[in-house]
C-alpha cells in the first residue's frame, strides 16, 4: 500500500506503508478514492507547517476523501462492502470537557487526519487503504462522484461557518476569499436563503466559480482595489461577512462595509493582525471564529445526495495520486486551480 508522505517542506514522496491491521467490531478498512488538496496540506509541503504548528515528523497528508467499503469489523451493522463513502476525518474523544459541552470540533484529544498539532503527528488519509470507525462513514447517494463526495468535508467547513453566523435567510453577505472554502460557503449561502451574496477575490478565476455558486455580484479587488468603497456608506450594507482569505486588508475593507450589529465570521487564518476597534466597538459589531465541524458533515453529505448544493464547479483538476507532487505544485497555483482532487485508482 502506497500513501502520500510529507518528509519536510518540498519534500512530498510516495512512500510505502504497513497495510491497516485487523479490524474490530465498530471499525470498517475502506479502499480510498478520491483525496481533496486542502490548504493546510499545502502549508505542510510549501512551508513543512503553519504558524506554531510544524512537520517534526515525517507525515501522511490529507483528510478529505471518499472511499469504497473493503471490510467491516461488524458483518451486522448498517454498512456493505463495496459502499460508496464519504469519510469525516473528525474523530473527536467522546470523553474530554468539551466533548461533553457539545462542542467536539474543540475536543482535547481530537484526532483530525494530516495534523501535525499534536506529537506524533495524526498521519493522514491520502493512502490507498485505511481502517476507519463506522461513524466516520457517511455513504453517498449513486449519483454523486466519488469526487464530489471526497467535498464534503470543506463543504463542512463552510456549513459550521454559517453555524457560527446565526441565521442568514434574507441576508446580504460579504464573502471575501474565493478558494474552495469560500466558494463552497456560498453555494451554501444559496442554499441557507441569502438574499444577495457579495463576493470578493483578486483572481477572476474564482470569481468565476463563484458566480457559478450562486455570488450575486463579484468584484476583483486586485483590478478594482476600492470595490468595496460603494458598500460603506451611511454606516454599511452587509448583514453578515464572511472573511475567508486570511487577509487583513480584506478583513479591514470588509468591517467598513458591515452595518451596525452586522456579524463577521472569521474563516481563513490570517496570523497577527491589526484590525480597527473603533469600528468594531461604534458598530456594535460581532466578531466570531470558526473552526472545522462535526455534525455538519453528516449534513454536507445530505445536501449533496439530495442536489441541494452542486460542487462541481469547485473541482478544478484531477491528478493521480503517484503524481503528487505535480499534483500540489498544481493546487497551489491560484491562477491555475481551484480544487485539486487526486485519483487513487477507484472507478466511479
Ligand atoms: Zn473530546
Amino acid at each position: 500500500m502506497q500513501a502520500i508522505v510529507c518528509h519536510a517542506s518540498k519534500d512530498l514522496r510516495v512512500d510505502p506503508q504497513e497495510e491497516p491491521a485487523e479490524l474490530s467490531p465498530g471499525q470498517m478498512r475502506v479502499r480510498v478514492a478520491r483525496g481533496g488538496i486542502c490548504g493546510s496540506d499545502l502549508h505542510y509541503y510549501q512551508h513543512g507547517g503553519f504558524g506554531a504548528v510544524r512537520l517534526k515528523e515525517p507525515m501522511v497528508l490529507g483528510h478529505e476523501i471518499s472511499a469504497v467499503i473493503e471490510a467491516v469489523g461488524d458483518p451486522t451493522g448498517d454498512f456493505r462492502i463495496g459502499q460508496r463513502i464519504s469519510v469525516s476525518p473528525s474523530r473527536p474523544c467522546g470523553g474530554c470537557k468539551f466533548c461533553h459541552k457539545g462542542q467536539p470540533n474543540h475536543c482535547l484529544n481530537m484526532r483530525f487526519y494530516g495534523s501535525a498539532m499534536p506529537f506524533p503527528h495524526v498521519q493522514g488519509a491520502f493512502r490507498e487503504s485505511l481502517v476507519i470507525d463506522a461513524s466516520q462513514a457517511h455513504v453517498l447517494a449513486d449519483h454523486v462522484s466519488l469526487a464530489e463526495g471526497a467535498l464534503a468535508e470543506p463543504l463542512s467547513v463552510g456549513l459550521h461557518a454559517i453555524q457560527r453566523a446565526g441565521p442568514v435567510f434574507g441576508k446580504r453577505v460579504l464573502v471575501t476569499g474565493c478558494g474552495p472554502i469560500g466558494n463552497l460557503l456560498i453555494g451554501s449561502l444559496r442554499a441557507a436563503g441569502a438574499a444577495q451574496i457579495v463576493a470578493v477575490d483578486l483572481a477572476d478565476n474564482a470569481l468565476e466559480c463563484a458566480r457559478k455558486m450562486g455570488a450575486s455580484v463579484t468584484h476583483n479587488t486586485r483590478q478594482t482595489p476600492d470595490a468595496l468603497q460603494q458598500y460603506s456608506a451611511e454606516k454599511g450594507y452587509f448583514d453578515v461577512m464572511f472573511e475567508v482569505s486570511g487577509s487583513a486588508q480584506a478583513l479591514r475593507d470588509g468591517l467598513a462595509c458591515v452595518a451596525p450589529r452586522g456579524v463577521v465570521v472569521t474563516v481563513g487564518l490570517g496570523g497577527d493582525v491589526s484590525i480597527p476597534l473603533n469600528v468594531l466597538v461604534s458598530k456594535e459589531i460581532d466578531l466570531r471564529g470558526t473552526f472545522r465541524f462535526h455534525p455538519e458533515f453528516a449534513q454536507a453529505v445530505d445536501l449533496l445526495n439530495r442536489r441541494v448544493i452542486d460542487v462541481l464547479p469547485v473541482i478544478s483538476h484531477t491528478v493521480p495520486f503517484k503524481d503528487a507532487v505535480q499534483a500540489f505544485d498544481l493546487a497551489g497555483d491560484k491562477t491555475q486551480a481551484m480544487k485539486v482532487v487526486l485519483d487513487f485508482g477507484v472507478p466511479d
